[in-house]
């Protein structure tokens, strides 16, 4: 058996800073203050079990806050909105910025053009926290398009201007078809190129991977976004294509002496569950 690793596979810098800040946080408490996220800091339950056994806090509704102690907040990668930075300069308690700058400058864009009159279009799951961190920069309308046939549900104004933006982790494939379609309406519209490089080479690497595999595993959380992509167009290459979060989720009797496997990762998935995965995949017995 022969197993692929991806390279691109595991965190990205957005989510590695974020990680990176908190264990920082924690290393450095000199005195019992307490540090919290704002919502779990990665789409990864081991990583973020793991900060709160070492006193990590979550929390999950901004309007609840004064009811901590005053700590040190973390924001993570995703980004929030503008209203809740505002929420959270008036609390009192120390900001730890971990936004990723690829979704700074995207709020930034929304900020400007919508500023100047522009309604905002955004690619993604308006569900998603990213999107939702998004759609709070905008002064004016704001659509969703997730999928090509929510492009026939917009309403175009052809005397309004429209700017678009997409979630960083887009489906790239899916994102020129959605763009192709929309541009078909002949309206006066910005297209910003959102979606991020580390999100881009990620998923070209597993298409290509899981084109010469014969099974492929994709690992990451399940609430991940970017790793239901990556099991997704991987999915589309190989049919035998597993999403697992942990090596518990692994039936090894699936795998055979002549299979090539592919394995590659989601943006939150840290280093130590892909390592765990390969060597135990590499240890099966036929
Ligand atoms: S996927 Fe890209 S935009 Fe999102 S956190 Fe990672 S580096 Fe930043």
């Amino acid at each position: 058996m022969k197993i692929l690793v991806a390279k691109t596979a595991g965190f990205c810098f957005g989510v590695d800073k974020a990680v990176n800040k908190v264990e920082e946080l924690i290393d450095n408490r000199k005195t019992l203050k307490p540090i919290y996220t704002y919502g779990p800091i990665i789409h990864n339950p081991q990583v973020v079990s793991s900060f709160e056994t070492k006193g990590v806090i979550v929390i999950d509704e901004l309007e609840k806050i004064n009811s901590y102690d005053k700590g040190t907040i973390v924001i993570r990668s995703h980004g929030i909105t503008e209203r809740e930075v505002n929420i959270m300069k008036k609390s009192g308690f120390n900001i730890s910025d971990s936004t990723c700058p690829y979704v700074k400058k995207i709020h930034k864009i929304v900020k400007r053009d919508s500023e100047a009159g522009y309604e905002i279009i955004i690619i993604g799951n308006k569900h998603h926290p990213e999107i939702k961190g998004i759609a709070g920069w905008s002064l004016t309308k704001v659509h969703f398009i997730q999928h090509l046939e929510d492009v026939d549900n917009i309403t175009i104004n052809t005397k309004t201007r429209y700017s678009t933006v997409a979630q960083t982790t887009f489906n790239t494939e899916l994102y020129k078809e959605i763009l192709n379609k929309l541009q078909n309406k002949s309206f006066h519209v910005i297209i910003n190129e959102t979606i991020c490089q580390a999100t881009k080479d990620r998923q070209i690497e597993a298409k290509e991977l899981s084109e010469k595999v014969t099974k492929m595993i994709v690992i990451g959380g399940r609430n991940s976004s970017n790793t239901r992509k990556l099991f997704e167009i991987c999915k589309d290459q190989c049919k035998d294509t597993y999403y697992i979060e942990t090596i518990e989720d692994l039936a090894l009797n699936v795998f055979t002496v002549n299979d090539t496997i592919g394995i590659t990762a989601g943006a939150s998935t840290p280093n130590n569950i892909i390592e765990e995965v390969i060597s135990y995949v590499r240890n099966v017995k036929f």
